[in-house]
């Protein structure tokens, strides 16, 4: 492990995670939309049921570009939340002015690394949940919806985190970004799964804490959960008017009065 200081912006980072923990109680529910009412679910994973605080999948990119092409890149000002980890790749290169025609050839090598860099560092992951992720999760699996994960993570670190975060025997299925760098076309591959398990005409809700996962909702016309408890605050969201808006699962919940 490096033992450099925090940069700013890990500085940055940790300050935003703290304001959207320690945010007022709000939610906004669209009337007639039953959000534990819906057949499947399709959850984000960063900044929507966890945060990883060391940044270990983050470092992974510009470690991993570095081991395999010997370019240094920065992730300063590529845009990440909400984001793919394909799409990142491809615009830390660009921003970098690594050349496509040196990049392609080896993008498969690059993932790859990515992967083993967060899989030989998983035990140092210690991940956070945010608030009310497991009551929510229970709370709609005992309602017999089918939950899967559809997350911009490439698939061996996105199971890595639902694994080390204590989730994986809540999720049957999930959708990655590593044959999507288009979150839209993530979700909608993502919502056939739902579909191919729960039925043809499942009820299939996106859940997530960025704008990007309510267009990309939207792209597939899919109803959402957006909460605020990653980088966007619930004013931010209410703007794109998803179906539910709320500062946290645990608001959520609290505010539908879960019966024991
Ligand atoms: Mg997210």
């Amino acid at each position: 492990m490096e033992t450099t200081p925090p940069s700013p912006e890990a500085t940055t980072h940790a300050a935003r995670i703290q304001a959207a923990l320690t945010q007022p109680a709000r939610v906004h529910l669209e009337p007639g939309f039953a959000w534990d009412g819906q057949d499947a679910y399709l959850f984000d994973i960063d900044g929507t049921l966890l945060r990883d605080p060391n940044r270990i999948h983050f470092n992974s990119f510009a470690s991993s570009i570095q081991r395999v092409t010997g370019f240094e890149v920065s992730l300063d000002g590529v845009p990440i939340h909400g984001s793919t980890d394909t799409a990142i790749l491809r615009d830390a290169c660009r921003q970098a002015g690594i050349p496509a025609e040196v990049l392609k050839p080896q993008v498969e090598a690059i993932l790859e690394a990515m992967c083993q860099r967060v899989a030989e560092q998983r035990h140092e992951l210690k991940l956070r949940l945010m608030p009310g992720v497991k009551d929510a999760l229970r709370h709609l699996a005992q309602k017999g919806a089918l939950l899967g994960v559809a997350t911009g993570n490439l698939e061996t670190i996105g199971w890595i985190k639902i694994e080390e975060a204590g989730l994986r025997e809540w999720f049957r299925f999930g959708g990655f970004s590593d044959h999507f760098p288009v979150r839209a076309e993530l979700i909608g591959n993502a919502a056939r799964k739902a579909r191919e398990l729960a039925g043809a005409d499942a009820r299939v809700c996106v859940v997530g804490d960025t704008p990007r996962d309510i267009e990309a909702a939207r792209a597939n016309s899919l109803p959402v959960i957006a909460v605020a408890t990653g980088n966007f605050s619930f004013d931010t969201l209410l703007e794109l008017r998803p179906e539910v808006c709320a500062s946290s699962l645990a608001d959520l919940l609290a505010q539908t009065q879960v019966m024991p």
